[in-house]
């Protein structure tokens, strides 16, 4: 049996308005940071491009029929803006109801350096945010990035997701799942397992804890959004997809979704543009 899956990030609602709303100094310092700003064009506010572009990703996820959706983080740009929840859900409530759909934590869902209260907020709306599930022989791991990129505040919170992390990725291994796949929000890093911190990628020391744990479980895919573009980079046989937004891109990419297929054979997955 095959398993088809749709992957996508970072519909960010509010975001085309934030920026939109950026100062010229502002938007050079982020151009700076490697960032291309595109579509700025006349101040507004509300989220008419994000509506557009998730409607567009929920439309095509009805006539593809997958076996899930996952969103894997940055639902909504501001987490306290019941506006951009409600119209997140409006949308999400036109995805078939015989299609589930799996949250995965971003950065902007609970905060860059989440704390008791944010997490609780988070859960109470979406869910759980460490979750495992299983389709056939087919396992899939969900955990909170943000946790792992800065749990100073919520130290215990880190504890309990590498050990969940570890335990999933064992019984994973023990039935023999034909497939490992993980979905978090940051990618473990960008080039190389080694590289340095920066913005973008979970630090050093949790990444490698982690990566461990892919590595002795051989798993299969590790699935993140965050950079709001395309990243792909395949170590030890592990393929680390990083994927493009279904709303503000921030660099050559358009928006978009992406779609996996599994069988025993393989994973293989294509990136198709919402523009
Ligand atoms: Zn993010």
């Amino acid at each position: 049996m095959s398993i088809r899956f749709i992957q996508m990030a970072d519909p960010q609602f509010g975001m085309f308005s934030s920026i939109s709303k950026l100062t010229e100094e502002e938007a050079i310092s982020r151009s700076r940071e490697g960032l291309t700003l595109r579509y700025v064009e006349q101040e507004f506010d509300g989220f008419a491009p994000e509506t557009q572009l998730f409607s567009k990703a929920i439309r095509y996820a009805n006539e593809y029929k997958p076996d899930f959706v996952v969103m894997c983080g940055d639902m909504v740009h501001e987490a306290d803006s019941e506006d951009q929840r409600n119209e997140l859900f409006r949308i999400t409530s036109q995805l078939n109801k015989d299609i589930p759909i799996y949250w995965v934590a971003g950065n902007h869902d609970v905060g860059n350096t989440p704390t008791a209260s944010t997490l609780n907020a988070y859960r109470e709306l979406y869910g759980k945010d460490n979750y495992a599930f299983q389709m056939e022989n087919y396992y899939f791991i969900a955990i909170n990035s943000s946790v792992c990129s800065d749990p100073s505040l919520v130290l215990e919170e880190w504890d309990s997701l590498i050990g969940f992390l570890e335990i999933e990725l064992k019984k994973a291994s023990n039935m023999n799942a034909t497939h490992k796949v993980v979905f978090l929000h940051h990618p473990l890093f960008l080039e190389t397992s080694d590289e340095p911190d920066n913005y973008f990628v979970i630090p050093f020391q949790r990444r490698q804890e982690i990566i461990s744990l892919l590595d002795q479980n051989k798993a299969s895919a590790v699935f993140s959004g965050h950079l709001h573009r395309n990243n792909y980079r395949n170590i030890k046989g592990i393929e680390y997809v990083s994927t493009g937004p279904v709303g503000y891109p921030l660099a050559d990419d358009p928006s978009g979704i992406r779609i996996v297929d599994l069988d025993v054979t393989g994973l293989r997955h294509h990136y198709l543009s919402l523009e």
